[in-house]
């Protein structure tokens, strides 16, 4: 525990006096199901040809070199959240073919399973089974992270079924992704943030990932990097909304918002 902590300090303090060639920040998109209730298939493949010819489309399991990664275009990386099955039906094979690396933050639960309506998941979707996980890892292209184990409100948790979940969640990718698997990255289920409490139990953590459609930037200390902002792409977001959301103008307006907030003193 206390060398994950050192290892963290000591990234940090190295991040802080590397130059930083990428003061555009990142595009993060958070992407759901690829089906009918999601973004449609056709829709989805058109958004990876759109991003792939305009974007440098970089893995999440190298963010902390990112920032001083040489790039020709702006950075954006692609991440699902939850783990429905059709990421591996529909997605994957899109993504292979155009050989675009992609996250997958995994509620591990429910795997092979429709989940209880409780978990406040997408309604009778089924989720990825460990079998179709292991092909997708071993591919090279899939990298998976965690969402929680049974997609709990964490900001609603108490700190003994929030320990238990977040030790479950991670045991779950280290068996089935092995060395592989992104333990110490996090999808907040919610996007809600309760940092003060995981910062304290969860030592592995080194990334943490929210959805407030907003460009992130690249951060020198530990606790910024567990509020990392990512876009929310849904149906409605097709053609010329798609293009607006991924542009330097939206960066603009999204960084100007971020300073606002700062100044009012919100998050
Ligand atoms: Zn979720």
């Amino acid at each position: 525990m206390k060398r994950s902590l050192v290892k963290n300090l000591l990234r940090d303090t190295i991040a802080a006096f590397t130059p930083r060639n990428n003061t555009d920040g990142i595009r993060i998109l958070t992407y759901h199901s690829v089906s009918s209730l999601g973004v449609r298939a056709e829709d989805f493949s058109g958004q990876m040809e759109y991003v792939k010819k305009n974007f440098e489309v970089v893995s999440l399991r190298d963010f902390g070199n990112l920032y001083s990664k040489k790039a020709e275009r702006p950075l954006l990386a692609i991440t699902f959240d939850d783990g429905y099955v059709d990421n591996y039906d529909i997605a994957f094979p899109i993504m292979a073919r155009m050989e675009i690396p992609f996250t997958i933050f995994l509620v591990t639960g429910f795997l092979g399973e429709v989940p209880p309506k409780e978990s406040n998941l997408y309604p009778n979707m089924r989720l990825l089974s460990e079998k179709q996980i292991m092909e997708m890892t071993a591919s090279g292209l899939v990298s998976f992270a965690r969402h929680s184990h049974k997609h709990i409100d964490f900001s609603r948790s108490n700190p003994e079924s929030l320990e238990k979940d977040i030790a479950e969640n991670k045991r779950c990718i280290q068996q089935i992704c092995g060395r592989a698997g992104l333990i110490d990255c996090l999808a907040y289920p919610f996007g809600r943030t309760p940092k003060d409490i995981i910062d304290k139990m969860d030592t592995d953590l080194r990334y943490a990932f929210i959805v407030d459609n907003r460009v992130a930037e690249f951060y020198s200390t530990y606790t910024e990097t567990l509020s990392i902002s990512r876009i929310h792409i849904d149906s409605q977001d097709n053609g010329v909304r798609y293009k607006w959301k991924l542009g330097s103008k939206y960066r603009l307006v999204s960084s100007v918002s971020r300073r606002a907030r700062s100044i009012l003193g919100k998050r």
